[in-house]
């Protein structure tokens, strides 16, 4: 974490939530991401063609693959840790998104950034994408076809990172990474195990700026992220 900064913006979200006292163990402040948990990454893959994520994004290209390509500006591929043990998914780049080519950038994505921060990570800990990687024009609802298009290469992300736990972000980025049509009020506050990936959904930040009174909820998704997190650290 960038020390003071980032632990005002911590006790920021606690204070929005309505947490009024906290018991800080005082040697974890400052820290990041646990040390990495060793898994066995055992790849049958040829090293010819080893995915990373520079070579999907290279894949990528300067996409035209649906029409989405037309109206963004840039492409919103993903931003963080290539080896991060925990991936936030939302939905799509929104404008100031599509102005910087960087999830989560705009005020939706500083409350995010408040969020990750609460549980003692940075964004730089974490790795942060969308299931779309372009802007769908006025924000509208993205289309089928567009997400049947752009999300095998967040599947491809998911795969060359290999996290530990993915949280998606809202009922779309919920509904389309877990292939459920079951509303996010009931998917979330569970993990939900998918071939030795942990994903849990919460509510996406841009609800939560309409809906303060919903981030007590996202609190308590988050606090089970990080008991699971200090839980695979001393594993
Ligand atoms: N909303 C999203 O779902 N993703 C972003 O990157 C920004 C806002």
């Amino acid at each position: 974490m960038r020390d003071h900064e980032d632990l005002i913006h911590q006790l920021e979200f606690f204070h929005e939530i309505g947490i009024q006292a906290v018991d800080i163990d005082v040697r974890r402040l400052g820290r990041g991401m646990p040390e990495a948990v060793v898994r066995d990454l055992g790849s049958t893959s040829d090293p010819e063609t080893t995915m990373t994520l520079e070579t999907i994004r290279s894949d990528l290209g300067e996409c035209k693959r649906c029409p989405l390509a037309e109206t963004r500006s840039r492409i919103v591929f993903g931003s963080g840790s290539g080896k991060a043990e925990l991936v936030f998914v939302g939905e799509a780049p929104g404008f100031e998104e599509d102005r910087q080519g960087l999830p989560f950038v705009g005020r939706a994505g500083q409350l995010l950034t408040k969020i990750i921060e609460s549980i003692g990570l940075g964004r730089d800990d974490v790795y942060i994408c969308n299931v779309l990687k372009c802007r769908p024009p006025n924000n509208r609802n993205p289309e089928p076809i567009e997400v049947e298009t752009c999300s095998p290469f967040l599947r491809q992300q998911l795969e060359v990172i290999r996290p530990r736990i993915v949280c998606c972000l809202g009922t779309f980025a919920a509904q389309t990474v877990l292939g459920t049509k079951t509303p996010i009020s009931k998917l979330r506050g569970q993990f939900h195990d998918i071939d030795g990936v942990r994903y849990i959904a919460t509510f996406h930040p841009a609800y939560l700026l309409r809906n303060p009174e919903k981030k007590r909820e996202v609190w308590e998704d988050m606090k089970q992220i990080r008991a699971e997190l200090d839980t695979l650290a001393s594993s």
